[in-house]
């Protein structure tokens, strides 16, 4: 979790690779239908645009679909999922219904001035729509009323770790490992960080699948 630019599907991407499991971004894959043109795109453009969030009953249904596939059987990165109370309690359902437990819930921190430049700069580089000054300030607001509180459930289910966002992206991604890992002290140390990672992975997979 965390508001909009603070690298969220950066830090999930490497934090993915190095555990050998999907990251599931939710936006990459409404971008992916809007650029292929299906109708889940064309529906779900007409929010993104705005900055809004897509429907529940739209996200959910295709997080359910995608977690079903075989990569993610042996454990995954949720990108982006949940970020409204109703998504929160339908991941409950689908992780229950698959025998899966979430191993934890990294929330980025970062700060508000920063994430706005940073979404700006994105604007320009990818062209992405949802990225001007007014748009990301909507975006922020949503984040603060509507994902933002998901952050004290999960506290109160002891799955919250805060990691924080500001700095350079190796600096942030060897922060992350070590919260995603059991062994996270040796997985962000970059000499033995592979081999420190390998085998916090396999905790960390056989963890999830191990409570299935
Ligand atoms: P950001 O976190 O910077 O807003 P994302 O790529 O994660 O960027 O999401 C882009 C857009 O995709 C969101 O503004 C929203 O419209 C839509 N979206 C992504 N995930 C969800 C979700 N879980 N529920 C509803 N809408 C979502």
């Amino acid at each position: 979790m965390g508001p909009p630019g603070s690298g969220k599907g950066t830090q999930a991407a490497v934090v993915a690779r190095h555990l050998g499991i999907p990251a599931i971004s939710t936006g990459d894959i409404f971008r992916e239908h809007v650029a292929a043109g299906t109708p889940l795109g064309r529906e779900a453009e007409t929010y993104m645009e705005r900055g809004h969030y897509v429907p529940d009953s739209v996200t959910n249904e295709m997080v359910r679909s995608r977690l079903t596939e075989a990569d993610a059987v042996r454990g995954f990165i949720l990108d982006g999922y949940p970020r409204t109370v109703p998504q929160v309690e339908f991941l409950d359902e689908v992780l229950t219904a698959q025998d899966v437990e979430l191993d934890r819930v990294l929330l980025l921190t970062v700060d508000v001035e920063e994430v706005v430049g940073r979404l700006k700069r994105r604007a320009g580089a990818q062209g992405r729509h949802d990225d001007d000054e007014e748009i990301i300030r909507h975006r922020l607001r949503l984040f603060a009323e509507q994902t933002a509180p998901l952050a004290a459930e999960y506290e109160r289910r002891g799955l919250l770790v805060r990691v924080d966002g500001m700095g350079a992206i190796d600096e942030v991604a060897a922060r992350m490992l070590a919260a995603a890992t059991d062994d996270g002290a040796e997985a962000a140390e970059p000499a033995s960080g592979a081999t420190g990672a390998a085998s916090g992975v396999q905790s960390s997979v056989d963890g999830t699948a191990g409570r299935a």
